[in-house]
């Protein structure tokens, strides 16, 4: 009977900030309800990691709730059935959505990056964008306490803006990893293991990866990351958590008080409108529907929105750089069958390596690479035509795939976005969801500083694969194309639109992810970002989400909400 009773906190969203979240509360004692808008998933039951690609239904090929292949563990995708997005004219903007317990951890890639001292403070480095209110120190218990509960591998390396963790040791290099790695040495680029949050060894009752390599599909045995079985699951084991799967949240409510009281929300099963009771109110819907949440959030009190008397809701969005080049190394072909099996992630990659007083840019960028002899995926080796005598029928086409299966080698650049005027998000005026809620519009702008980071990307991508001796499959794109940019929101990590600042006057919530105006309500995801940074954000939302729950639980302590 949820609806007569009062939570202590209610949380939107159970992905990695409130799982996390919601662990962390649970933890402490509270009563904690989760409205999530997906359904269960449990990843040692529903994960189709042991499967054989032929035995997918549609030989693993897309479907319009899986576009990464119908054996992905993420339910969602670029378009969702009754939930759509508009872009303004002019832009182009692409916004991945996961609708299942978990969220988007259940399929990430895992590369799990601490922001660097330099991260929080970029304003003071090169006067653009805008400085966060904390530092580095004060996430870095946060991050310390993630790393030992969810568990990492990396190695230690002492980069002044790239810092360590605490590593469980990283698997070894593989054999084209190797030659990668060599290239990179030979070109003065960084090149270190990866960081993944996949278990190296056993941790916390889960058993350390068997190197399968099929983490994408989720992990039957638990030994990478995902909310749903090593955030919710611990959360549900308290006793203290209600989980409402189905539950769409519409908005936040409010008291006389300007307080929020609770939150309402579809139940998509039943097609009603509820509402649930909470003290504290904690949206973690990821960045840019929590934004959405607070502007659909208006009442007389708060006439454009929750926390946005500043108007910054929705502003300062971000999304990382990317571009892609793959290369033909002919150095790879009739390899020696051998075991390449692995984690489900490259074992190497490469941080920011240069400094910026060189370059026609600022800020950097890091490198995910890939390639290698994993098990063949439907539809391998598509395009084989492209290869030096690739192709053909018959025989000489099994040849040819034999021969060139594993010579194919990729770089992809991940670089930092500087919020721009431009890029932003706000309700459409007229388009709604399939229950009458507005929809977000979406307006984007990469500016020079992107184009030019990502030519530079560009470059050396090809630089590396004629180092190795390699052959790149496409020409360098135009600068009319942006050098071959992604488009907006296609990286997959977009942040911002709930600024953290000291003023309420141009931030949303303050360091500790609560709302400038309403004392009980706090933002758990990605919103709160103040910049991009060249890392992957998932991380860095962990450890601020249990920063901001540890924060609830002290005012709650003192009495102070
Ligand atoms: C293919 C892919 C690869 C990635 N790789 C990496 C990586 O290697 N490293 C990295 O750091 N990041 C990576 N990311 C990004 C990472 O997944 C996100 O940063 C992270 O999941 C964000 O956490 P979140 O809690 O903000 O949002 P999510 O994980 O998206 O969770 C939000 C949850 O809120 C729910 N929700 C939304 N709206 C509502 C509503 N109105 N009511 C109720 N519930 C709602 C959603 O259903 C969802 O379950 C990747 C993402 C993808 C898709
Ligand atoms: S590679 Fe390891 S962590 Fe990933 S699904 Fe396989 S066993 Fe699990």
């Amino acid at each position: 009977m949820s609806q007569f009773r009062t939570f202590d906190v209610c949380i939107v969203g159970s992905g990695a900030g409130g799982g996390m979240a919601a662990y962390a509360l649970t933890r402490a004692g509270a009563d904690v309800i989760v409205l999530e808008a997906g359904g269960p998933w449990d990843n040692t039951r529903d994960s189709a990691m042991f499967d054989w690609p032929y035995d997918a239904p549609h030989r693993g090929g897309s479907t319009r709730d899986r576009p990464f292949g119908e054996f992905d563990a993420c339910i969602g995708g670029w378009e969702v059935d009754g939930e759509p997005y508009t872009t303004a004219l002019g832009s182009r903007f692409r916004w991945w959505r996961a609708r299942m317990v978990g969220g988007r951890t259940n399929h990430w890639g895992r590369i799990s990056l601490r922001f660097g001292p330099d991260d929080f403070r970029r304003k003071t480095l090169d006067g653009l964008g805008d400085d966060w209110p904390i530092t580095y120190d004060d996430v870095k218990p946060y991050y310390d306490k993630v790393d030992r509960l969810i568990g990492i591998f990396g190695s230690e390396e002492h980069l002044p803006n790239a810092p360590d963790g605490i590593f469980q040791p990283p698997p070894r290099p593989r054999c084209w990893e190797l030659l990668v790695k060599q290239a990179a040495d030979r070109l003065n680029i960084t090149c270190i293991p990866s960081r993944l949050s996949i278990l190296t060894r056993p941790l916390n009752g889960r058993p350390a990866c068997h190197y399968c390599d099929q983490c994408s599909r989720g992990c039957r045995t638990n030994s990478n990351f995902s909310s749903t079985n090593v955030l919710v699951a611990p959360a549900l084991a308290t006793g203290k958590l209600t989980l409402r799967t189905n539950a769409m949240a519409r908005e936040v409510t409010v008291g006389a008080d300007g307080l929020a009281t609770g939150v309402t929300y579809i139940d998509k099963a039943r097609g009603t409108e509820e509402h649930v009771r909470a003290r504290v109110v904690v949206v973690a819907a990821s960045a840019l529907s929590s934004a959405r949440i607070l502007l659909n959030s208006h009442s007389p009190q708060f006439p454009q929105g929750l926390a946005n008397g500043s108007g910054t809701v929705g502003r300062y969005i971000t999304d990382t750089t990317g571009t892609d080049v793959a290369g033909f190394i002919p150095r790879l072909m009739h390899h020696v069958p051998h075991n390449e099996d692995g984690v489900g992630g490259a074992h190497l990659y490469m941080p920011w390596w240069l400094d910026n007083a060189t370059l026609d840019f600022p800020r950097g960028y890091h490198i995910e690479i890939w390639g290698g002899l994993r098990v063949p995926s439907a539809g391998f080796m598509g395009g084989i035509q492209r290869y030096p005598s690739g192709g053909g029928y018959g025989t000489q086409l099994k040849d040819d795939y034999r021969r060139l299966y594993g010579t194919t080698i990729g770089f992809s650049g991940r670089g930092e976005m500087i919020p721009n005027d431009q890029s932003y998000c706000e309700l459409d005026p007229t388009v709604v969801d399939r229950w009458g809620i507005p929809v977000l519009r979406f307006h984007w702008q990469w500016t020079d500083h992107e184009t030019r980071q990502v030519k530079h990307m560009q470059e050396t991508f090809r630089a590396l694969v004629a180092e190795m001796g390699g052959e790149v499959f496409s020409p360098m794109p135009a600068a009319e194309r942006g050098f071959g940019i992604s488009t907006g929101g296609s990286i997959i990590h977009e942040l911002g639109g709930t600024r953290m600042g000291n003023d309420p006057a141009s931030s949303v919530v303050n360091g500790y992810g609560q709302a400038h105006e309403v004392k009980n309500l706090f933002v758990a995801d990605g919103g709160p970002f103040v910049s991009q940074a060249d890392k992957n954000p998932t991380w860095t939302i962990l450890a601020l989400a249990w920063r901001a729950s540890d924060r609830i639980m002290e005012l709650r302590r003192a009495g102070q909400l």
